[in-house]
C-alpha cells in the first residue's frame, strides 16, 4: 500500500472511531452503513459507494446503503446476475472484482464471515485515481470484521425482539384455555415473524371445527404424501421437505408437549431454500410452547367435558330417585340422551327370558317394525358375541323406505352381573358419535340401571296390591278409591255389577278348580271388553264389576248386552251373568256407596226375574233393559 494510500485510509479510520463515539442509533443498520460509506466516499474521494446485503434464503444481494453519486453514474452498473450469484457463493476465492470502462472503475468486494457471504461493498471511483489492491484487501478485511461486529449487535437486537415475541407469544396462549385461540396465535405469530411464508397446522385427532383457520387433519397418507409430516409427529422432531412440484421448501415442526405430540407445523417456503439454524431454532421453541399450551388447553377442556359428564350424571341419578315411575324415568333418560349427543332415536329394551320388551317412553321409532333389524344387530352382538356396540357407519338397512340410521351405539344394562336390558342410541349421520359420547353413555346407563329395576319392581308390586290374585282384576278397594275420585273431577259415569248365575251349580257339579276356571273366563272376558281406562274389579267372590268413568248409561247398559252375550258364548262350561246397572251425573247430591246401593238392587231384580238379564236402577225406578 501506497504510503499516501496509508495515510488516507488512517484519516478515514480516525474520522470513523470520532463519529462512531458520537453516534448512538446502532439499531438501526442501514443508517451506520450509510455514514460508513459517506466517509469513506469522503476520505477515498471516490464517485460512490454502496453496500449490497447478500441474503441467503432468495441467495441474492440487496442494496442496503447507497451514497448519492454526484454524476449521473448508477451504482448498478455492475449489477451480479442472479445466475452469477450461485457461483459466486459457491466460489470461495471471490473477493474482489475489478470492472472498469472508459470514466469510472468498480471495485465489487465480497465480504465473508468465515466462509459464509455476508454482502459485497461496491466502490465506483475516476480511472484517474488509482486505488490499489492492498488497499483493497485492507478495506475488505476491515469492513469483513466491522459488519461482523454490527451484525452481531442487530442480530442480538433483532433476537432480543423475537424473543420478545415469542415471550408475548408464550403469554398470550398460556393465559387462554381455549384451544381454538391457541391455534389461532401460533399462526398470527409466525405470520407476523415471516410474512411471505404460508402455514398450515396439521392436527391429529380433531374433530372440532374451527371456521378460518388453516388447519388440516394429519392422516396417514398410504403414498407416502405426507411422509416429512408424519415423520415429524412420529419422531417429535423437525423435517424438512423440498418439493420440486411446488418449488417450495418445506419445514415441518412438531408441536410437542410433555404427554405427547399433538400435530404438526407445516411452514412452506416461497422458493426452494435452506431453513437457516436461527430461524429452525425461533420456529422449534415456538412449536414448543404452542404444544404445552395446546397439551393445558386440552387437559383443561379434557377436565371441564369430565365434571359436565359428572354433572350430567349425578342430575341424571338424582332425577331418577325422585322420579320414580318407570315411564317418566325413560322419558327423562332419553331427554337427557337426545340432548347430551343430538340423538335421533333412544330406545330402551328390557329382557324377559328370551322375549324383549320396549320400555315405554321410548322414541316412536322402536315401536316400527322397521327398527327391528336395528335390535336384532344389537342383541345378537351383546348377547352372542358378547362385543361392545359402537358402530360408525352401520349398514343395517338397505331398503329406502326406512329411514337409515349409520351412527349406531347401545350400552348394556347389567345388574348384579346379568344382563338385563339394553339401550340402544341413533343418528342418521356416519360418524356422529364421539368415543367419548359412548363411554358417557355406558356410565350414564350403568348408573341409572338399578333406578329402572326399582321402578318396575314398586310398579310390579302396586300391580299386585290393586289385583285380585284369581281373576288379574282390580280390587274392591282399588275400585271404590277409582270411583271417588273420578266422583270428583268428572262429570258422569257408569256402574255394573256382575253376578255369575247358579254358580253353585257350577261348583257343585264340576268342582271348585272349574269353578274358578270359569270365574277367571268371565273375568277375562270383562278385561278384553273394556278399555285401559275402564276399570274392571272382583267385587267379592262370584261377583264382578265394571266402572266406566265418563261413559253414560246407553253407552254402559250396550257395553252390559256384549259382556252378557260374550259370557253365554264363550264360556266353557257355559255360564250366564245378570247384570245391575247405576249410574251417576255431576250435581246430584251421591256419593259412591249411593251407586253401589242402586245397582245392587237393580241386580236383586235381575235375579229375581230370572237371571240372565240385566236390570238399570235410576234414582226413582228400576226397568230391565
Ligand atoms: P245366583 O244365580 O243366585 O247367583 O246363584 P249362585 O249359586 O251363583 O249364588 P250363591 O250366592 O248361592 O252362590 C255363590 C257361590 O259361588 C258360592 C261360592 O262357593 C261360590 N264362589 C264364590 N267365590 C268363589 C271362587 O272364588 N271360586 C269358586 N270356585 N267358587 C266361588
Ligand atoms: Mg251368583
Ligand atoms: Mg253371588
Amino acid at each position: 500500500m501506497k504510503l499516501e494510500e496509508e495515510k488516507v485510509y488512517g484519516a478515514f479510520k480516525q474520522k470513523f472511531f470520532h463519529w462512531f463515539l458520537s453516534y448512538d442509533d446502532y439499531e438501526n443498520f442501514s443508517n451506520v452503513i450509510t455514514e460508513l460509506l459517506l466517509l469513506l466516499k469522503q476520505e477515498l474521494m471516490i464517485k460512490q459507494a454502496a453496500f449490497f446485503v447478500f441474503d441467503p434464503l432468495n441467495k441474492s444481494f440487496y442494496p442496503e446503503a447507497i451514497t448519492k453519486s454526484e454524476e449521473s453514474h448508477s451504482p448498478f452498473c455492475h449489477q451480479i446476475l442472479p445466475d452469477n450469484i450461485k457461483a459466486m457463493v459457491d466460489d470461495e476465492q471471490q473477493t474482489i472484482q475489478i470492472h472498469e470502462d472508459e470514466k469510472y472503475i468498480t471495485a465489487q468486494i465480497f465480504l465473508r464471515l468465515s466462509e459464509e457471504l455476508i454482502g459485497m461493498l461496491q466502490l465506483v471511483y475516476d480511472r484517474q485515481l488509482f486505488i490499489s489492491r492492498r488497499l483493497l484487501k485492507k478495506i475488505k478485511q476491515d469492513f469483513s470484521t466491522l459488519f461482523r461486529k454490527f451484525r452481531m449487535i442487530s442480530q442480538g437486537l433483532s433476537d432480543e425482539k423475537r424473543y420478545e415475541q415469542l415471550h408475548r407469544f408464550a403469554a398470550k396462549i398460556h393465559s387462554s384455555m381455549k384451544i381454538d385461540d391457541v391455534l389461532e396465535e401460533i399462526i398470527n405469530t409466525l405470520k407476523q415473524v415471516y410474512p411471505s411464508f404460508t402455514y398450515y397446522l396439521l392436527l391429529s385427532h380433531d374433530n372440532q371445527h374451527h371456521g378460518h383457520l388453516p388447519i388440516k387433519p394429519l392422516v396417514f397418507d398410504e403414498s407416502g404424501e405426507n411422509m416429512a409430516a408424519m415423520q415429524a409427529f412420529l419422531t417429535g422432531r423437525i423435517q424438512f421437505e423440498d418439493s420440486i412440484s411446488l418449488r417450495r421448501s418445506v419445514l415441518y415442526a412438531p408441536i410437542k408437549g410433555a404427554q405427547g405430540v399433538y400435530g404438526v407445523i407445516e411452514i412452506m417456503a416461497p422458493y426452494i431454500m435452506e431453513f437457516p439454524k436461527r430461524e429452525i431454532n425461533f420456529i422449534s421453541l415456538l412449536a414448543n410452547t404452542a404444544g404445552s399450551a395446546l397439551e393445558n388447553a386440552k387437559l383443561y377442556e379434557q377436565s371441564r367435558r369430565l365434571v359436565a359428564d359428572l354433572q350430567l350424571i349425578n342430575e341424571t341419578i338424582h332425577q331418577l330417585n325422585a322420579n320414580l315411575r318407570l315411564q317418566d324415568a325413560i322419558e327423562f333418560m332419553v331427554k337427557q340422551i337426545k340432548q347430551s349427543f343430538c340423538a335421533d332415536e333412544v330406545g330402551f329394551f328390557w329382557f324377559e327370558g328370551r322375549k324383549r320388551k320396549l320400555l315405554p317412553g321410548s322414541t316412536p321409532f322402536f315401536q316400527s317394525c322397521k327398527s327391528k333389524k336395528y335390535i336384532e344387530f344389537v342383541e345378537k352382538k351383546m348377547k352372542t358375541e358378547k362385543d361392545i356396540v359402537f358402530v360408525g357407519d352401520a349398514k343395517i338397512h338397505a331398503s329406502l323406505s326406512v329411514p337409515v340410521y349409520h351412527s349406531l351405539m347401545a350400552a348394556p344394562m347389567v345388574q348384579n352381573g346379568e344382563l338385563k336390558g339394553v339401550t340402544i342410541v341413533l343418528h342418521r349421520e356416519p360418524y356422529h358419535f364421539t368415543f367419548e359420547m359412548f363411554k358417557l353413555l355406558q356410565s350414564l346407563i350403568q348408573h341409572s340401571t338399578l333406578a329402572f329395576t326399582n321402578a318396575m319392581l314398586r310398579e310390579e308390586l302396586e300391580k299386585h296390591v290393586v289385583t285380585d290374585y284369581l281373576t288379574k282384576l282390580y280390587t274392591r278397594r282399588y275400585l271404590d278409591e277409582q270411583i271417588k275420585t273420578s266422583m270428583l273431577h268428572d262429570e258422569f259415569g257408569t256402574f255394573i255389577l256382575v253376578d255369575i248365575d247358579n254358580f253353585k251349580q257350577v261348583n257343585d257339579t264340576y268342582g271348585h278348580q272349574i269353578g274358578d276356571h270359569v270365574l277367571v273366563q268371565v273375568a277375562n272376558i270383562i278385561r278384553s271388553n273394556i278399555r285401559a281406562s275402564d276399570i274392571g274389579a272382583r267385587w267379592g267372590g262370584e261377583e264382578l264389576a265394571v266402572y266406566l268413568p265418563k261413559v253414560s248409561l246407553a253407552v254402559g247398559i250396550s257395553i252390559a248386552h256384549r259382556l252378557a252375550e260374550k259370557v253365554r258364548k264363550e264360556t266353557h262350561p257355559p255360564v250366564t251373568i245378570s247384570c245391575g246397572i247405576s249410574y251417576w251425573k255431576k250435581n246430584r247430591p251421591e256419593e259412591a256407596k249411593d251407586l253401589f246401593k242402586r245397582a245392587d238392587e237393580a241386580l236383586y231384580a235381575a235375579k229375581r226375574t230370572g237371571k240372565n238379564c240385566i236390570f238399570v236402577k235410576d234414582y226413582v225406578r228400576q226397568y230391565k233393559v
